[in-house]
């Protein structure tokens, strides 16, 4: 251990990394969702200088580089320094899990641009000591709108853009036991306020400091504390395509780029950011669902995903890889001798040829890292071999066992007969 680092073994940051089957798992949490190209080259950079070269993309829209020692952590410290992605202390980067629209302020359909509410809110997190009470896992969706809402994002506290340019307003709900309640209206200039507040009250009142496991009667009371306006009924977000090329104005396009299984090589990385700057790309955002975006001139936008496709990169929702997760398992943790992604990528195969359109969760073992919703068929490691479970979790009740080693001969089987049981 050097220069006073602090290591635990849970909730990885970056002034406390967790300890991995390959090393130390940093995290780097970019403000507002983005960095520059030329901060993501470096820290690409740094992975493969500091790390074994692996980086994650997490479900909070941040990095993680993996395979970090204790040796090497300080210097990795001083270039996030640079890059100002480094928090002043662990307890307020843990709280700091405010995600927005990965296109905010590019998308013309969006109701209304997230980035300075989330600016706002980080300033009072940072300011307010009460809130570094709040559990890591305390989690703040800011929604804008348009082409790629924030529906599915799990949060505790949701502000949520609502009505036209005109007549905008920030809808707020909090997230209890039996779902979202939404608890009236504000404006956006206090919103990020408000979220504080509400984040204070449910410190005070849930004893797991978590919004889901507030008393009943407590969205009643805050709503009236928060003296917000009368609640209307939230839509839920359209489903639109979210990968490839995406519309934004006649000239420009969104590009999503998904990432397989949320890893990728810092030699990949390197090269998709070389490629981009050559496409005068300046700016990356990052997204909860293992996707990166970019906007770029339509001709340089094609060409991108071309290129990003050669790169092993995902440019089409269509993309079986989309709908399976699948946990690092062996060489990256402890807990399995199972090699979950190369069995996912055989099951992948197996997707396509079966018409399989529903969901995969590949898990080393019964923790279930990857997943926590419920998915169509589960493969759940257990020493050498798979349990079995259809629509469930790795706790629901298994129904039959897979040898890695037959996986390729029985994979057909086990998504046209997943409805039935034995494999
Ligand atoms: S699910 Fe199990 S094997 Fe997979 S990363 Fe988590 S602890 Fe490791």
């Amino acid at each position: 251990m050097t220069a006073g680092i602090e290591i635990k073994g849970w909730c990885p940051g970056a002034r406390r990394p967790m300890p991995s089957g390959d090393g130390l798992i940093v995290r780097v949490r970019p403000h507002g969702g983005a960095l520059s190209v030329a901060a993501l080259r470096e820290l690409a950079a740094a992975a493969r200088r500091f790390g074994n070269g692996e980086i994650d993309l997490t479900r909070r829209a941040n990095l993680q580089i993996r395979g970090v020692s204790p040796e090497t952590l300080a210097p990795l410290w001083d270039l996030m320094t640079s890059l100002g992605v480094l928090d002043d202390s662990a307890e307020l980067e843990a709280i700091r899990n405010i995600v927005i629209n990965p296109l905010a302020g590019l998308d013309p359909a969006e109701i209304s641009d997230m980035r300075p509410v989330a600016a706002a809110l980080e300033a009072q997190l940072a300011s307010d000591d009460a809130l570094q009470a709040l559990p890591a896992k305390f989690g703040f969706a800011l929604d804008g709108g348009g082409r790629l809402p924030l529906t599915d994002l799990a949060a505790d506290i949701r502000l949520v853009a609502c009505g036209s340019a005109d007549g905008r307003h920030i809808a707020v709900g909090l997230t209890g036991p039996n779902g979202v309640e939404w608890l009236g209206s504000t404006t956006i200039a206090v919103a990020a306020a408000v979220a504080a507040k509400l984040a204070r009250f449910v410190l005070q009142h849930s004893p797991t400091r978590r919004s889901a496991t507030l008393p009943a009667n407590a969205s009643a009371i805050v709503a009236a504390e928060l003296g917000l306006d009368a609640s209307e009924a939230i839509a839920s977000g359209a489903a639109s395509p979210r990968l490839g090329l995406i519309p934004l104005a006649a000239d420009t396009k969104a590009v999503g780029l998904g990432i397989p299984f949320g890893r990728i090589g810092s030699e990949i990385l390197e090269q998709l950011t070389g490629l981009l700057a050559s496409l005068d790309v300046s700016e990356v955002r990052l997204s909860p669902w293992r996707a990166l975006y970019v906007a770029a001139k339509t001709g340089s936008a094609a060409r991108l995903v071309a290129d990003a496709a050669r790169l092993g990169l995902i440019v089409d929702d269509a993309d079986p890889l989309m709908r399976i997760d699948a946990c690092s398992g062996v060489g990256c943790c402890t807990s399995t001798m199972l090699a979950t992604r190369e069995h996912a990528r055989v099951l992948a195969a197996a997707m396509i040829s079966t018409g399989f359109a529903g969901t995969l969760h590949v898990s080393g073992c019964a923790k279930g890292c990857a997943r926590s919703a419920s998915a169509e068929v589960v493969l759940v490691g257990e020493g050498g071999h798979y349990n079995i479970v259809c629509n469930g979790t790795v706790k629901s009740e298994t129904f039959g066992v897979i040898d890695p080693a037959d996986l390729a001969a029985v994979s057909d089987g086990l998504f046209k007969s997943r409805e039935k049981a034995h494999v």
